[in-house]
């Protein structure tokens, strides 16, 4: 893309890294449906991810899912990224945001009903939070990590040192072995 500056460079290294979070779901996640694939038509997209200076004081954020489509938009605030100063961080951050637009919820927040309309998971007095079979059960006050490896914890672990799982380091940092039930529960592969 020849870009250069900080904005640049960080949008290139954040290119890099959704490219990479693509593939991570794509390979690591056996038994579901769920493919990404990178397109460059915002009419042919499911999912549209920004890369802009934003300046919300948020490194990413995305929405939700909506009447059975994926969340519409993914942010990776370009201002915002000096915790994901390498690719593995990067990549960490955009898998964690694309995660949260398949429809998946921070695993160490505690459900309540300060959640807003616009967060897109509370609305009218109705959650629309459920715990998915086989999966811990959601973080409590007394029980505020129920799972430690999860890439889509609230804090997205920066001294991790960022995304290090593959095929061939399946232990690596990445998704956990519950991350992994709960996509293919919502995503099952239907022989
Ligand atoms: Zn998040």
């Amino acid at each position: 893309m020849g870009e250069s500056g900080p904005l640049g460079i960080a949008a290139n290294r954040y290119t890099e890294a959704v490219r990479q979070a693509i593939d991570k779901f794509n390979t690591l996640v056996p038994n579901t449906t769920i493919k990404m694939r990178e397109v460059f038509s915002q009419a042919s997209c499911d999912i549209t991810v920004h890369l802009a200076a934003f300046n919300t004081g948020r490194s990413g954020y995305a929405h939700y899912p909506l009447n059975g489509n994926p969340g519409s938009d993914v942010y990776l605030d370009l201002t915002d990224e000096g915790d994901y100063s390498t690719i593995p961080l990067a990549t960490l951050l955009a898998a964690h945001e694309l995660g949260h637009a398949i429809g998946l919820f921070h695993t160490d927040e505690i459900p309540n009903s300060s959640f807003t309309e616009s967060y897109g998971y509370y609305s009218a007095g109705i959650f629309y939070l459920k715990r998915i079979p086989g999966t811990p059960d959601f973080a409590t006050a007394s029980n505020p990590t129920p799972d430690l490896n999860s890439f889509i914890i609230k804090n997205i672990n920066i001294a991790s040192g960022g995304w290090s799982q593959s095929l061939t380091n399946p232990s690596g940092v990445g998704f956990s072995n519950d991350d992994i039930a709960a996509i293919q529960f919502l995503y099952p592969f239907l022989k």
